[in-house]
């Protein structure tokens, strides 16, 4: 599928190395002034020289500046060829699926993130795409869900809330053989943990909301891709439908980025910090972090991802909400708030956020009991978290 020359931001920063990337990739100095930051180009139309003759350049829902070198930024860090950003995560799902004609069919993990599987289900589903939803950790289940109207898979590893990792090869491989389009949403790994277009995958999908934006104020969806084909759709999908970023966010998302290298390893290392914290506590039943050796996908994980993050999911011993409630409320460092991947460190009890519109029983089964909590560990001093926690867990009557 790969067609083309690559384009001249890859070739200059192809060969170096990720945080170097990072910082530079997509980014020149600004033309009329040598600003090293890309400017905030607010425009929504741009003067054309003659009647069809332009800059590139025609009206800013199609293309802005500022977009453009975000746009080549997220996708040196994938390593593809293309990206494009969204005005959300959402915005970014919601065209993809617009690649699918009704009847499609889309195979699709069972513990997806709740926004998709609400736009699947709720909006997708009245215009005739069909979604099946299988537990990932069973290959023949997979299997027996494949028809020949099977277009699309759409994996994300690690899950949310509890942490299972997918076997990507796996999947890829599958996609590959019955030319299925291969989707990875690879939010919670950041493309700096894992990057699925190196492996086959077809697509890659981000919430730039979270690791990539990483200060918890920006809403931005991306798509990376080698496919000069796909990118064409998705650019006219795009730009037809509308959910573009304003450049604003573009600039945000672009600043984030120039330290995504340096909050990861901070992420990962107080992940592994906090997690490990956690499992020695006698108030604390299950920790559900896939850097442990006993996690069960730990070696696919250490296959397909460079560490292990900051993403942490745990139990109580007896599963009482009222002590999940009340740990809920005793963190001082931590803040009780959805989302993630942000520099500050968040708790959040997915029974009674993300997950409450899940019946009970459903719920359990996939292991999202009362007393369960996730983290987002964020990169404030390692002491400071634990301390936190300990004296949180402190307060539970034991
Ligand atoms: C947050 C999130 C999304 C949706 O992104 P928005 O930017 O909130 O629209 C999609 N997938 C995952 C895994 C997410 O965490």
């Amino acid at each position: 599928m790969i067609t083309g020359e690559l384009p001249i931001f890859a070739r200059k920063t192809k060969a170096m190395k990720f945080g170097t990337r990072a910082i530079h990739a997509g980014q020149e100095p600004d033309p009329t002034t040598g600003a090293i930051m890309t400017p905030i180009y607010q425009t929504s139309t741009y003067v054309q020289e003659a009647p069809g003759v332009n800059k590139g350049y025609a009206y800013a829902r199609g293309k802005n500046p500022t977009r453009v070198a975000l746009e080549k930024c997220i996708a040196a860090l994938e390593n593809a060829r293309h990206g494009l950003c969204f005005s959300s995560g959402m915005g970014a799902a919601d065209a993809v699926i617009k690649l699918l004609r009704p009847g499609d069919e889309v195979i699709a993990s069972d513990d997806l993130y709740g926004g998709t599987y609400r736009m699947f289900t709720k909006v997708f589903q009245h215009f005739g795409i069909v979604f099946h939803f299988v537990d990932m950790h069973d290959h023949a289940a997979v299997q027996a869900r494949m028809s020949s109207k099977t277009r699309m898979l759409w994996l994300e590893t690690p899950t949310n809330p509890m942490m299972k990792v997918i076997d990507l090869a796996h999947y890829i491989a599958l996609a590959k053989a019955h030319r299925m389009v291969c989707v990875v949403d690879n939010t919670f790994a950041s493309p700096y943990l894992q990057n699925p277009l190196d492996m086959g995958a077809d697509i890659v999908l981000h919430s730039a909301t979270k690791y990539l934006g990483g200060h918890s104020d920006v809403i931005m969806g991306a798509l990376c891709m080698n496919s000069q084909e796909l990118h064409d759709q998705l650019a006219f999908i795009a730009n037809s439908c509308g959910a573009t970023p304003g450049p604003q966010d573009c600039f945000l998302v672009l600043r984030g980025l120039k330290t995504l290298h340096l909050r990861m390893q901070a992420h990962c290392h107080n992940g592994r910090a906090v997690a490990t914290f956690l499992r020695s506590q006698p108030r604390v039943d299950k920790v559900y972090w896939p850097g442990f050796p006993d996690h069960p996908n730990h070696e696919v994980a250490r296959q397909q991802m460079r560490d292990f993050g900051g993403m942490i999911s745990f139990t109580l011993r007896g599963n009482a909400f009222e002590d999940a409630s009340l740990l809920a409320r005793s963190v001082k460092v931590f803040s009780l708030a959805e989302s993630l991947g942000g520099v500050e460190s968040l708790l959040s009890h997915p029974a009674s956020m993300t997950h409450a519109s899940i019946p009970k029983e459903e719920r359990e089964r996939t292991g999202i009991v009362d007393s369960l909590l996730r983290l987002s560990v964020g990169v404030e001093d390692e002491e400071d978290l634990i301390e936190d926690l300990r004296q949180a867990l402190d307060q539970l009557k034991s």
